[in-house]
């Protein structure tokens, strides 16, 4: 369940590494050795190999991540109708289209469950190469462990691994959000900045997901471009950009700037119900007789 967050007065909505291997099976193992210099050596060595182990598997993990945004955010990719022939619809054909998409999803909002910009924050970090469904399975337990940033930047790195499991690239995330949570302490206090030059140098943080967190809990106005916002933008006629930073500009000329974090999320309300990557359903779409894509 959704609850105001303290952080978030102008909400309207609102809402070292020690392993665990470092303990007792350790020490049980090394108290049977004859030295304690020796068998303090090896644990440390062996905890250096883990780490580094470790370390490895979460930047080959970074990597992946990256790659696979980069190959999910290039609408080349889609096996969709050829967009080079998109022209561009004018601006009152542009507002039909948000007010039909406004009526088919009047109650779109922000599918992450939280209880504060943390949460939040480190919800859509997590979101990465997910669903909002799965991410929702882990945040229970997680922030009921880890429930503030202080909470999540002393956590074991393990149990974190652990628990987010689930949502894939385990070992990049963990390291992110655990990484992003330890700045957010030394850097604010605890608490999540309220603008968008301070929220992106944080680690892990780019320019959408900070219009996330400033969008649905602050209640600032912002365009999040992600894969679906990129991909149906592109369809409707409403940008020719690839680049979301591009796209947001465009989008920031055609719709006055109250409606910006709204039609946002109704758009990826669309396509995550309806206007899908590979096929999309527009037999069924309100907006088939005025979308440049239809395919009806
Ligand atoms: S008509 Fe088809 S391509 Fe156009 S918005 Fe609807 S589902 Fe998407």
């Amino acid at each position: 369940m959704v609850k105001k967050s303290s952080e978030s007065a102008k909400n309207p909505l609102a809402k070292g590494t020690k392993t665990s291997l470092g303990s007792s099976s350790l020490r049980s193992k090394a108290s049977s050795k004859p030295s304690s210099i020796s068998r303090s050596k090896s644990s440390s060595k062996q905890g250096s190999q883990t780490n580094s182990k470790v370390s490895a598997k979460a930047k080959t993990e970074k990597k992946q991540l990256k790659s696979k945004a980069k190959a999910d955010s290039n609408p080349k990719t889609k096996t969709i109708k050829s967009e080079k022939s998109i022209k561009l619809v004018s601006k009152a054909t542009a507002h039909e289209m948000m007010a039909r998409l406004r009526k088919l999803y009047p109650d779109a909002d922000c599918e992450l469950n939280f209880e504060s910009a943390f949460q939040l924050l480190t919800a859509v970090i997590m979101s990465a190469q997910t669903t909002d469904v799965q991410v929702n399975k882990v945040t229970g337990k997680l922030f009921s462990k880890f429930p503030t940033a202080k909470d999540l930047a002393e956590g074991d790195i393990e149990k974190i691994k652990e628990i987010i499991k689930p949502t894939g690239y385990y070992n990049a995330k963990a390291q992110s959000i655990q990484t992003c949570a330890q700045q957010l302490v030394t850097r604010f206090g605890g608490v999540v900045p309220q603008t968008l030059e301070e929220l992106t140098t944080l680690p892990g943080v780019g320019r959408k997901t900070a219009n996330v967190v400033l969008g649905v809990v602050f209640g600032e106005r912002g365009w999040t471009v992600d894969t679906h916002v990129q991909r149906i933008t592109k369809r409707l006629g409403l940008t020719k950009n690839d680049d979301p930073y591009k796209i947001e500009l465009d989008l920031q000329k055609l719709f006055p700037d109250d409606d910006w974090s709204l039609l946002s999320i109704t758009i990826i309300w669309h396509g995550r119900r309806m206007c899908f990557a590979r096929k999309p359903d527009c037999t069924v779409c309100p907006l088939n007789e005025i979308c440049p894509s239809s395919e009806v």
